[in-house]
């Protein structure tokens, strides 16, 4: 089979490789939709998480299954269902004590794309299929559902762990589809006043959608400085950081009002250690407090996911602002994520709507 793979750092191709082996709880999995993250373009062009050779990408997809092991008990082949871009190992101590993404050590819930071949493949390779899969429900928008794997789980997260109290006010540091879908979240957990930072008009436009109230442009100014005007000096209840370099945190610290918390989902792709301003965070004593996560994976979060998309709070098929049709055409939508041309929220990839 083939797939679109990072031969080594900064550089992509296509290879060619056996169809991955199924255990007894596995499935096989053929693509449906597919779409490319940021964090892909961290993975190859920065070498964020060190060296792979020859690792098939993406880890964000809807699919069909092709085979089951002789336990999985609620899949069978020709099911179109959701594939969480993070499937942990449930029996772990780390799932069990509630932190499922960092199951058999840090981030090692993140499979896909990692450390084993991700979906960018004409078969994947998917562990626990009764635990790790969910059904696509019938009808839903291929571009709306492809955004549940990874945007919608992420960014969500973003706001379940910002603590958001009922009404209050919400600062999100940086408007890709993962920001978008944090500002969602937000909206969804109760904030009243929300702060979208960014400058592109087409995310400005689904920002608004979302939820945002106040739009900041970093690029005009220091984005704490414009927050804390804007509120008096009083700065904000959450701040979720989904973009920008290291020294948004700096931001994102003077912004916080005590009591707070600093949730980043962002992922830093370079450099020995991160910054912390000593005096926004009073010199380590302010009731400033960060909550950091990984994507939150699994069946049930794609079910509660995709049942939040079915009732109508939001769509995220808004996101989809480019969709290809064509295994072929995962190249391109990958290098345009690298690109990333102003009127870009998200490319998606249409494998085949029939099958
Ligand atoms: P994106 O690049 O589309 O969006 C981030 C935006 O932030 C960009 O438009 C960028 O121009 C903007 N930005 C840069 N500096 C800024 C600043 N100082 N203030 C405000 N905005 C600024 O990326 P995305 O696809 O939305 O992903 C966001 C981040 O989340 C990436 O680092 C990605 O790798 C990461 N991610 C994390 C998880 C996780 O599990 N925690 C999952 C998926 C993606
Ligand atoms: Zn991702």
């Amino acid at each position: 089979m083939k797939g679109l793979a990072m031969l080594r750092i900064g550089e992509i191709g296509w290879i060619e490789k056996d169809k991955p082996e199924i255990g007894s709880r596995d499935a096989l999995v053929k693509p449906l939709a597919l779409a490319p993250c940021t964090s892909d373009i961290h993975t190859v062009w920065e070498g964020a998480i060190g060296d792979r050779h020859n690792l098939i990408l993406g880890h964000e997809a809807l699919g069909v299954v092709d085979e089951v092991g002789s336990e999985v008990k609620d899949f069978k082949p020709g099911d179109r269902v959701i594939v969480p871009a993070i499937t942990p190992d449930w029996d772990d101590e780390a799932a069990q004590r509630g932190f499922s993404s960092q199951t058999t050590g840090p981030l090692g819930g993140w499979k896909f794309s990692n450390f084993k071949d991700g979906v960018f493949g004409e078969y994947f390779h998917v562990n626990l299929a009764d635990a790790n899969l969910a059904h696509l429900p019938e009808g839903m928008s291929l571009e709306a559902a492809v955004m549940i794997p990874d945007m919608l789980s992420t960014g969500f997260m973003g706001a379940e762990n910002s603590n958001i109290p009922m009404g209050g006010t919400v600062a999100v540091l940086g408007i890709g589809p993962v920001g978008l879908s944090a500002i969602a979240g937000a909206k969804l957990q109760g904030a009243g006043k929300i702060f979208a930072v960014g400058t592109r008009p087409k995310a400005i436009e689904v920002a608004k959608e979302y939820g945002a109230t106040d739009i900041i442009s970093y690029k005009e100014g220091p984005t704490d400085e414009q927050i804390l005007e804007a509120t008096d000096g009083k700065g904000v209840d959450a701040v979720i950081i989904a973009g920008g370099g290291p020294d948004i945190i700096l931001d994102a610290v003077r912004t916080a009002k005590a009591g707070s918390i600093v949730s980043n989902i962002n992922y830093f792709g370079s450099g020995e250690t991160l910054p912390i301003c000593r005096e926004g965070w009073g010199f380590g004593m302010a009731d400033k407090d960060f909550a950091t996560g990984l994507c939150p994976g699994g069946r049930v979060r794609m079910e509660r996911l995709a049942d939040i998309v079915s009732y109508g709070r939001m769509d995220p098929g808004l996101m989809a602002t480019h969709v290809f049709h064509g295994f072929d055409k995962i190249e391109e939508a990958l290098l345009l994520m690298k690109e990333k041309p102003r009127d870009l929220i998200k490319p998606v990839v249409i494998i085949d709507e029939n099958i």
